[in-house]
């Protein structure tokens, strides 16, 4: 279906047409006049212009917030009433799912079946969970020393940064929204250049909740210019990045002078092991799902799959196997499981990664080439015979490459899944309960699935050791990440 058409059918709401930015609960231009344009990455075709957000724009935006934080009816609301307010907007989340899936598609190019399964669901059930925390964000009493009453108070940390990517635009929304609003914060989001719909379209909703112009703006906009803006503001309390780890890096520099309170979600090269003893079939099917799920494009992906040496020819036949049975096509089609990249940067950088594996003598087994002549497809990519100094299994691609290796024992698989400077997440795949769980206390992760992948919950924390990041998100540790503490001592 042509992106027009798609535009006419399935997104019809005349607001989704709307790309200027959100500040103060009003759509407003770009001070500078400019704009840039958001493509559908299965075809190519311009879906909307979208205002080019700066700092002009973020200098409104955290106006805008700080007038809610600081005295305005936002921080005067009781935090019932805000949890309340934060459940209608799931409600009305819920109420426009279909849309917001058909949107996320259209921007991202990920499947429509993810979208409405996974994303948009996740994204209600990320705000539901946070609307219940609003009114049990509680201090301690402490016995200290001497005549004296000593309580803390969780009070929110102010007006937040929010800088997120393109692999779920909505979700990553959702994670930054749901513990920040539930803690009585306000905010200013930056979305990612190549996909800042369903964020503005999820800020209207948000006003059509009740929560108060200026608690949520939205400004679309670049990195170097709207992101370190709002990075480098004075008035603004705490940077919430996800992103790539360079990126952080500058922001982290940036956000030196101000003391800004900085989380930062990163990437990954995750390891998946996979032992002889393992329920093989299920560990393929969690494998494939494990890196092949959103094109790769998860900061979780399990893009080194270990696997003991007595079943690796076996896994790597039933990969392919299932590498040629993905369905790749429009992701617009329900039956399709595998759409294109998001854009020509990270499709190119993709193949460029294939073609290291070649060169560093890894045996390319399924894919590697561009699906059809149209769009960002990339078809789903096997290596086997991939060794630990090879750049495919060193660097982050953030696309469908698996690159399999092999592995004899429980203590070199330790050791070699801990050499890099990552640390985002793990699998660990046996019918060995104890040995299953001795390896996940020795891996250097943040999240290690055992027997399943990436099993998400919004109760659950999740971030990253090492150079995956700083805090938590999700779960009450996220929450957390929103709230600074004070204790409070009185004279008795
Ligand atoms: P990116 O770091 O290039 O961009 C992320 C966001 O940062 C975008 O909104 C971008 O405009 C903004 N940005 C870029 N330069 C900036 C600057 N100087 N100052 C402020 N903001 C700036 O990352 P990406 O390419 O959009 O996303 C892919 C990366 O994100 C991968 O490395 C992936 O692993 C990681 N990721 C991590 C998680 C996680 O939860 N750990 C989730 C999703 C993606």
């Amino acid at each position: 279906m042509a992106t027009a058409e798609i535009m006419q059918e399935k997104v019809a709401h005349p607001e989704i047409r709307q790309t200027q930015c959100f500040i103060g609960g009003k759509w407003l231009p770009a001070a500078s006049g400019k704009t840039f344009e958001t493509i559908h990455p299965a075809t190519e075709e311009v879906i909307a212009q979208v205002a080019e957000g700066d700092k002009a724009d973020i200098d409104l935006a955290v106006d805008a917030a700080r007038a809610q934080f600081d005295g305005g009816e936002w921080s005067q609301m009781d935090a019932r009433d805000r949890g309340r307010l934060m459940y209608k907007l799931a409600d009305l989340l819920e109420e426009n799912a279909e849309e917001l899936a058909a949107l996320e598609t259209l921007d991202n190019g990920k499947p429509i079946r993810d979208s409405r399964a996974a994303d948009i669901p996740l994204v209600i059930d990320c705000i539901r969970y946070y609307a219940g925390w609003a009114d049990k964000i509680e201090g301690k009493t402490i016995p200290i020393r001497g005549n004296h009453f000593c309580y803390t108070r969780s009070e929110p940390i102010g007006v937040v940064g929010q800088i997120i990517p393109w692999n779920f635009p909505a979700l990553m929304c959702a994670w930054k929204w749901g513990p920040a609003l539930a803690a009585g914060c306000t905010i200013v989001m930056k979305p990612a250049e190549q996909t800042p719909l369903t964020c503005l379209r999820m800020a209207r909703l948000a006003q059509k909740a009740g929560i108060p112009d200026g608690v949520i703006n939205v400004v679309p906009g670049f990195g170097p210019t709207a992101g370190a803006a709002l990075v480098e503001h004075p008035r603004v309390d705490k940077i919430a990045f996800t992103g790539e780890d360079k990126t952080a890096k500058i922001i982290q520099r940036a956000a030196t002078d101000t003391m800004k309170r900085l989380t930062f979600e990163l990437g990954g090269k995750s390891p998946n092991v996979i032992f002889a003893d393992a329920d093989l079939e299920a560990a393929v099917a969690g494998s494939h799902f494990g890196l092949y799920f959103n094109q790769g494009q998860c900061c979780t992906a399990g893009s080194r799959l270990y696997v003991q040496a007595s079943a690796y020819d076996e896994v790597v036949d039933r990969l392919a196997e299932r590498n040629q049975a993905r369905q790749v096509g429009d992701p617009f089609d329900p039956a399709t499981e595998h759409g294109p990249q998001v854009d020509q940067a990270q499709f190119d950088k993709i193949l460029k990664y294939v073609e290291y594996g070649k060169e560093d003598g890894a045996k390319c087994i399924s894919g590697g080439e561009r699906h059809g002549d149209q769009g960002y497809f990339v078809q789903p990519t096997l290596f086997a015979n991939v060794t630990d100094d090879m750049r495919i299994a060193r660097e982050e691609i953030f696309g469908p490459v698996l690159s399999v290796l092999k592995f004899d024992d429980v203590d070199e698989i330790a050791r070699r899944a801990n050499d890099t400077n990552f640390g985002l997440a793990a699998a660990v795949w046996s019918r060995d309960i104890s040995k299953a769980h001795l390896l996940a206390s020795k891996i250097r992760a943040g999240t290690v699935w055992v027997n399943c992948y990436n099993v998400f919950d919004t109760a659950a924390p999740f971030g990253g050791f090492k150079q995956s990041g700083i805090g938590r998100e999700l779960g009450e540790a996220g929450l957390a990440a929103y709230t600074e503490n004070k204790t409070v001592t009185v004279s008795l």
